[in-house]
């Protein structure tokens, strides 16, 4: 066991001169780094944060913020990044409900808040040099525990209010030494997704880590990604599907040298099959997709180059972690029956941060009294071990008695041509309980008319599926990680019917 503050140093004290982060403001090689850690964490300790103490940022992703995440480590604090994206109540209230003492924010996190009583003491990340302890300055040591707090991550919030997950020094551990064979020591990784995420860390820790270096895109946009990726002559990459969807929309996207890349992965929401072929047919390197959950119960993996006929899947679990499938009442399912993911592994969260129940809530226990979290997906398993997601188990849609998944009716109101993007959700009805509802934003310059799609895509579904309605969207409404929040779009019908 080691911590990421003791790996940093070693890289300090090896590889000095590497650079370990990039952004649009410049470079700061190893070295740097493990000074600048080691002046933020005297400083926390100056200030009287005490190790176990969540050190809160409210900021967007830079080289400071990195330094600060690493920093509060270092001091044996609990990183904590919190979504700038959310409303000024919201952070207040993450801020409140992890009791972070200080809490370090950004200038457009500075006029976001304004106004907002913020417990404890603030940091702007544009005065950090002056509050900074002096150069050489080094900690007071802690004993960091594997059990201990690394970060608190609060869940992104897309089927309820966020809760605070706590995941440890030997979580984060685990995920680092997981990545052992993906060669992040030698990787120029492109984040273009934000830091308070799980799905951003898991391949922004492993770089550090293992020594790489991380190049941060503050907002992403798909020209200025692939022109960055090319100047930094990127290996590895972590998008969500949104992100690689816009990419291969743009029309010169086959313009750009990408033949650096060797490992590209994907996570946080479905990714069809025909949006992973396009990505393998024109982007070279790995193409490795993650299902998994903040909470960390299990974790599927599915390299798509070396299982073209399995895209439709998210791959088989990884070594270490435990998938199973349970029924309503708690059961196992058979073998190829669906039922909802329960998952455990090396890397599970201790329990939501001051809220038992919600954590038993989140719970699974087998026969032998073993530990697993419940995903609240609803998965199948085929016979070769490829896991298939139908849905989100609370946007599933049960119409006249049957079951229907929105994945399915989205990916084929995708394949029409006039679709740029789409979602599907349930709403209720009085003849069937609950009808699945389309929304879809259209494609500039292709002409369709509602009722042609409708007809086109309800002529490809079986008779249960069928779409009621399909209404055109300029946007969908999504979340900062690239998620459809369809809470979002059930307001919003409500909104028009009143
Ligand atoms: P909240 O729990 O607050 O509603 P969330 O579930 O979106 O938010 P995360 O832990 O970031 O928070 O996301 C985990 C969920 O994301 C999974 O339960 C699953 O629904 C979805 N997901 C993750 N990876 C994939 C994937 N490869 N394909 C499809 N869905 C995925
Ligand atoms: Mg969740």
């Amino acid at each position: 066991f080691a911590t990421l503050p003791d790996l940093i140093r070693t890289h300090a004290a090896e590889r000095g001169d590497k650079v370990a982060l990039a952004d649009a403001s410049g470079e700061l090689d190893y070295a740097s780094l493990g000074g600048l850690m080691d002046r933020i964490a005297a400083a926390l300790q100056r200030d009287g944060v005490q190790q176990g103490d969540a050190v809160a940022i409210v900021a967007s992703a830079s080289i400071d913020y990195a330094a600060v995440f690493l920093g509060a480590l270092r001091a044996g604090c609990v990183a904590t990044p919190l979504a700038p994206s959310g409303t000024p109540e919201s952070i207040v209230a993450m801020i409140a409900d992890c009791a972070a003492p200080i809490t370090f924010i950004d200038a457009e996190a500075a006029t976001a808040l304004a106004g907002q009583h913020i417990p404890g003491k603030l940091v702007h990340l544009k005065s950090l040099g002056p509050w900074l302890a002096p150069a050489g300055a080094t900690p007071a040591p802690v004993t960091i525990r594997p059990e201990d707090g690394f970060n608190i991550i609060y869940s992104s919030g897309t089927t309820g209010t966020p809760k605070g997950i706590v995941q440890s020094h030997a979580m984060r551990w685990a995920h680092i030494n997981r990545n052992a064979t993906a060669g992040f020591g030698n990787a120029v990784t492109m984040i273009a997704t934000p830091l308070y995420s799980n799905t951003t860390l898991v391949s922004f820790l492993p770089t550090l880590g293992w020594g790489g270096t991380v190049v941060l895109m503050k907002k992403f946009d798909a020209r200025g990604y692939l022109t960055l990726a090319e100047r930094h002559r990127a290996t590895h990459t972590m998008l969500v599907p949104v992100q690689y969807q816009r990419l291969m929309a743009l029309p010169d996207f086959d313009r750009f040298d990408l033949a650096s890349f060797q490992f590209k992965t994907c996570t946080s929401a479905p990714f069809s099959a025909a949006l992973k072929a396009d990505v393998l047919a024109r982007w070279p390197g790995l193409l490795v997709e993650y299902y998994g959950m903040t909470e960390g119960g299990g974790t599927c993996l599915l390299v798509a180059n070396q299982f073209p006929d399995k895209l439709h899947t998210v791959g088989r679990p990884v070594e270490g972690h435990d998938i199973r499938l349970i029924d309503e009442d708690g059961t196992e399912v058979a073998q190829g029956d669906m039922g909802e993911v329960v998952g455990r592994s090396p890397a599970m969260m201790t329990g939501y941060h001051g809220r038992k129940e919600a954590t038993s809530a989140a719970e699974w226990f087998d026969a032998e009294g073993n530990r697993y979290i419940r995903h609240g997906d609803i998965g199948r398993f085929d016979e070769d071990g490829f896991l298939t997601l139908l849905d989100r188990k609370k946007d599933l849609i049960i119409s006249g008695g049957f079951n229907i998944y929105p994945t399915d009716l989205e990916a084929v109101l995708a394949q029409h041509p006039a679709v740029a993007d789409c979602s599907v959700i349930g709403v209720a009805s009085e003849a069937w309980g609950e009808t699945p509802v389309g929304f879809y934003v259209p494609h500039t310059g292709i002409d369709a008319s509602i009722p042609e799609i409708l007809d086109w895509t309800n002529a490809q579904l079986g008779k249960t599926q069928r779409l009621s309605t399909l209404h055109a969207i300029d946007e969908l409404p999504r979340s900062a990680i690239g998620k459809v929040l369809k809470r979002e779009l059930r307001d919003r019908l409500t909104e028009t019917a009143a």
